[in-house]
């Protein structure tokens, strides 16, 4: 499984993307550097978005791309729970703010919506896609990926403290989760679902004393404002854990 982080930051500037990651060229997970970072030979190979929860900065580039595939003459598979899909066609393909590209053309939409459970699994692709529930201000999913030779990675999305229940679902190789905050914003970090450097560190043990291992991490979502102290932070983690936590970067690539 050949993973490509195309955006690895909470906001959007000429050095930084919002989250977009895509598994083996073909299966995207969030839509936030889609367009931007994939030229029109790469976009042309996507056969499915899955789409982890409604905020902006992750599915910003559906029209975009509903456009691309509507110039290619070809449909582009979104996976996504029934409030993205309705929060897209109420907000942004409504044909006021840009054509509803799930009926257009008739015969041949460009995007062909498809709705996701938490707990269901599907084939997606080829890939076992595990839709699972996290904990954000909306509600939001994560995605565990099977490839076809069974490697596994767990890609939280926004979420904020309370992984057990999610740990309980899955056993990836690699996990790519967020880190948003620095400590001294905890109670924000409560009140908004996302994760500081000592937060992730307590998920992390909650998932060593579930599963009794540690896969790979990952870190995404970061905010670039604060990147230098975030990753000051981040030391103790691993040293209480005694593990490598990497932070991602657009363009990196990671195999598993
Ligand atoms: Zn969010
Ligand atoms: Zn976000």
């Amino acid at each position: 499984m050949n993973i490509r982080i195309l955006g690895a930051h909470n906001i959007e500037s000429a050095e930084t993307g919002c989250t977009s990651i895509i598994i083996d060229d073909v299966l995207a997970v969030d839509a936030g550097a889609l367009t931007s970072r994939l030229s029109l030979t790469e976009q042309q190979k996507l056969k499915a978005i899955l789409l982890t929860h409604q905020h902006y900065d992750h599915i910003r580039d559906i029209p975009a791309i509903g456009m691309n595939f509507y110039l290619f003459e070809k449909t582009l598979d979104i996976y996504a729970s029934s409030i993205v899909c309705e929060v897209l066609s109420t907000h942004l393909l409504n044909d006021v703010l840009y054509p509803n590209f799930a009926e257009k053309p008739p015969e041949k939409p460009a995007l062909r919506f498809n709705i996701i459970e938490p707990g269901k699994a599907a084939t997606i692709t080829g890939y076992q896609v595990l839709p699972v529930t996290v904990n954000h201000a909306v509600p939001t999913i994560g995605y565990q990926i099977t490839s076809p030779d069974g490697k596994k990675t767990f890609i939280t999305s926004d979420t904020g403290p309370g992984l057990a229940d999610a740990w309980r679902q899955v056993s990836p190789d690699l996990l790519i989760i967020e880190l948003t905050l620095l400590n001294k914003q905890e109670s924000f970090a409560y009140k908004v679902g996302h994760l500081t450097p000592t937060l992730l560190q307590k998920e992390l043990e909650s998932f060593y004393s579930l599963k009794s291992y540690l896969p790979q991490v990952v870190l995404v979502h970061i905010n670039p404002l604060d990147e230098k102290g975030i990753k000051a932070e981040i030391r103790a983690a691993e040293k209480a854990l005694k593990t490598k936590i990497r932070f991602a970067r657009e363009g990196m690539r990671i195999n598993i």
